[in-house]
């Protein structure tokens, strides 16, 4: 073993379910893009069915797909979209499709067409995000031209839904703005005959900290990986979730240097006395951020130590001081914590990101190892 991530299916099994019993008759989606924000997403998706998802998201249709390409028949929704993306083949797969606008309502009413049968749809309004979505001034043409083609029998108006800017910052007025935002737009087009099968609105921080906003249906991505998304409001343990990926790698060798040693490109960091490094095997192509060159922690030989010099492309140092490792040891470079090592969250705060960024830029070169439910 040279490097890589442990991750602990029955931790996101575990934290799907803590998550449907906080938030009662409404069912839960995990979101599993991005290679279930690095966990893999295949054996994730399964973790989180066994947990009670009865829904999964994805970004983009390749990976809704590949999920139905693995054997999953449950719903199963995809939210972004370009023109000229596989709408037929989401629609033959029975995938759930996110509509913002005409275009996209053009595009799926063909692949109804084409393949014979209608589409499911989520009409999506923009409610201040910003970003995807139908905005209020286009919504009523937009909810009309769906409800033309449900009654032409190409698609069925299945969901309304909606997405926070701020829901992780507790008494951001943006958030019951784009609530109240979102309650005018789904009485709007439910008074206009849209019955939806599931309103939702609600990613990770709204349905830990915000019941108002669960509806039918809560969205989360990152806490079903057992990570905070308000890390100020609360750690993992505090919403009774578990962190489910572990990174490790092996010393790739321990050496005794004099003080004015130098230490990996440029010489950020001299050895001020004699001491021992310890090489880590793994660097910025696995997706260790170069920004953590000289602050990014790693539990090594026992204790927790931090990164010398610059993060390489494929390695990088830690100091030792008089402590003694061999290669082959391990190093923790995150996971739950509770073993001593630091967290994503412990990542995130060294280089001034979130604990998602860190999770889901794990690269490719890195295996990922799963244990628990689903593992095959
Ligand atoms: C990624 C995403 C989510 C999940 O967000 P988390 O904060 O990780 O729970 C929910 N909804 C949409 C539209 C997303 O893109």
């Amino acid at each position: 073993m040279r490097a890589e991530a442990r991750i602990d299916l029955d931790a996101i099994r575990d934290n799907i379910a803590a998550i449907r019993a906080r938030v009662g008759s409404a069912a839960v989606m995990s979101v599993v893009k991005s290679n279930a924000y690095g966990h893999g997403m295949v054996p994730s998706a399964r973790a989180a069915r066994a947990g009670g998802a009865t829904w999964l998201g994805t970004a983009v249709v390749e990976e809704a797909l590949a999920l139905r390409a693995a054997g999953d028949t449950g719903r199963l929704l995809t939210w972004l979209w370009a023109p000229g993306d596989a709408f037929e083949d989401a629609v033959r797969a029975d995938v759930d499709i996110s509509v913002s606008g005409a275009w996209a309502l053009r595009e799926v009413v063909a692949a109804a067409r084409a393949a014979e049968r209608p589409a499911r749809v989520h009409l999506k309004a923009d409610t201040g995000l910003g970003r995807n979505g139908c905005t209020p001034a286009d919504w009523p043409a937009l909810v009309d031209a769906a409800l033309k083609a449900q009654a032409d029998g190409t698609v069925e108006v299945v969901g309304l839904w909606s997405h926070f800017a701020c829901a992780d910052e507790p008494g951001h007025p943006s958030v019951p703005a784009q609530l109240g935002e979102f309650v005018a737009m789904l009485a709007h087009a439910e008074g206009r005959g849209v019955t939806p099968e599931v309103r939702h609105m609600a990613n990770s921080p709204a349905t830990l900290l915000l019941p108002d906003t669960h509806f039918d249906l809560v969205r989360v991505g990152l806490a079903g990986y057992g990570l905070s998304p308000v890390p100020e409001v609360g750690g993992p343990a505090d919403f009774g979730l578990r962190p489910a990926m572990t990174l490790a790698a092996n010393l790739a060798g321990v050496k005794r240097v004099p003080a004015g040693h130098g230490v990996s490109y440029g010489h950020a960091w001299i050895a001020p006395a004699e001491t021992n490094l310890a090489l880590i095997p793994t660097g910025y192509a696995d997706g260790i951020p170069r920004h953590a060159s000289n602050v990014g922690p790693v539990l090594v030989a026992g204790r927790r130590r931090t990164i010398v010099g610059r993060v390489a492309m494929d390695q990088f140092v830690v100091d030792l001081g008089d402590d003694e490792a061999s290669a082959g040891d391990e190093a923790i470079l995150f996971g739950p914590g509770d073993r001593g090592e630091p967290t994503a969250e412990d990542w995130a705060a060294a280089i001034g990101t979130i604990s998602y960024e860190i999770v889901t830029r794990i690269g490719a070169r890195v295996p990922r190892i799963h244990t628990g439910t689903g593992a095959s």
